[in-house]
């Protein structure tokens, strides 16, 4: 039989899900596998009140203001919105490294500090409301901000606010990329005793995050942070990094220093898997260059196969990566 589980700051809570029936909002469908290897479905579906909860439940229902109360719950699973990230995209190692440079010599699996210049000197400990963090300056700074505001509009959120760290240099596990906490650019939120993406089997590629997560999300966004739970690998949804267009800003208005303000940068090169303002640039492009592809800034296998054919078109090495060349020859 099906379950219908949420994340609490006890652990998942799972529930029997009846032949045919949608688990409630902020419930989550999964298999007994699944349920089991979370550990405990027994002890923990006892504290479902009712089995009624998974029935539908019309408008009139008087059990309406439990549900109600239940959503604003942060912990409550909820979909993952649309129209996250909207003009921001993840920056790629490749304008990091332009930027703020490599942030140490040795880098292997495991987490370590930032050595090199200019960024060890742009690396700062403070207190940003929750708790304490150690990152790149103004990204603490905006930090404090978010926090700030979150702590007037949602205090009973803001209360079960943790985190998993921000500073970090290490490669993102199996691949040779940098993550980006290596520039102490990106945090791990946690709400209670959850981190979101890693909270049970799976939990990277459900659809879902936590109502907790979508709130804060607002705030982040105005500041010009990205959403991991955006990425097109895998749902990070406690993570948050500061976007590509913050960092570009950063740097040309000086925040960084004017080391970093004079180093020269290019326009990222976008390739298979990418998301964002950039890549929804790009197939406005191909659109008006007569190719069928759909603006929703996902550079997926479809806009990658008119990328190469535009490419072999037009007598460039068709190779599905947009650099200047590829750019250069959409724009004429
Ligand atoms: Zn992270």
């Amino acid at each position: 039989m099906a379950k219908a589980c949420k994340a609490t700051n006890a652990g998942i809570r799972c529930h029997d899900l009846p032949e045919g029936a949608d688990p409630p909002p902020g419930w989550t469908r999964m298999t007994d596998e699944q349920c089991e290897s979370l550990g405990g479905s027994r002890s923990l579906s006892s504290r479902i009140p009712h089995t009624a909860r998974f029935a539908p439940i019309a408008l009139s229902d008087p059990i309406d203001e439990v549900e109600e109360s239940a959503l604003s719950d942060p912990l409550e699973l909820v979909r993952i919105p649309d129209g996250i990230n909207e003009g921001l995209s993840s920056p790629k190692n490749s304008t990091m490294l332009q930027i703020l440079g490599m942030p140490r010599d040795h880098v292997d699996n495991k987490c370590r500090m930032p050595t090199n210049l200019p960024l060890a000197e742009l690396i700062v400990t403070k207190n940003v409301g929750p708790f304490r963090v150690t990152g790149l300056k103004p990204a603490v700074k905006s930090l404090k901000k978010i926090f700030k505001k979150v702590e007037k509009d949602h205090p009973e959120l803001y209360s079960q606010l943790g985190t998993a760290g921000m500073t970090c240099v290490r490669y993102i596990r199996n691949s040779n990329r940098l993550s980006n906490h290596s520039w102490g650019c990106a945090i791990d939120v946690k709400i209670g005793a959850v981190l979101d993406g890693i909270q049970y089997p799976g939990a990277g590629e459900d659809g879902v995050t936590l109502a907790g997560l979508v709130t804060l999300s607002e705030y982040f966004h105005k500041e010009g942070w990205y959403w991991g739970v955006g990425f097109s690998s895998f749902e990070d949804g406690m993570h948050f990094e500061i976007a590509d267009e913050t960092l570009r800003q950063w740097r040309s208005d000086g925040t960084l220093g004017e080391d970093v303000k004079a180093r020269s940068l290019s326009k990222p090169v976008l390739s298979l898997g990418d998301r964002g303002k950039d890549v929804k640039e790009l197939q406005q492009l191909l659109l008006q260059k007569g190719y069928d592809v759909m603006v929703d800034g996902h550079f997926g296998p479809i806009t990658h196969a008119i990328v190469i054919d535009f490419q072999a078109r037009v007598g460039l090495t068709p190779d599905g990566l947009v650099g200047e060349k590829t750019m250069k020859a959409l724009l004429e």
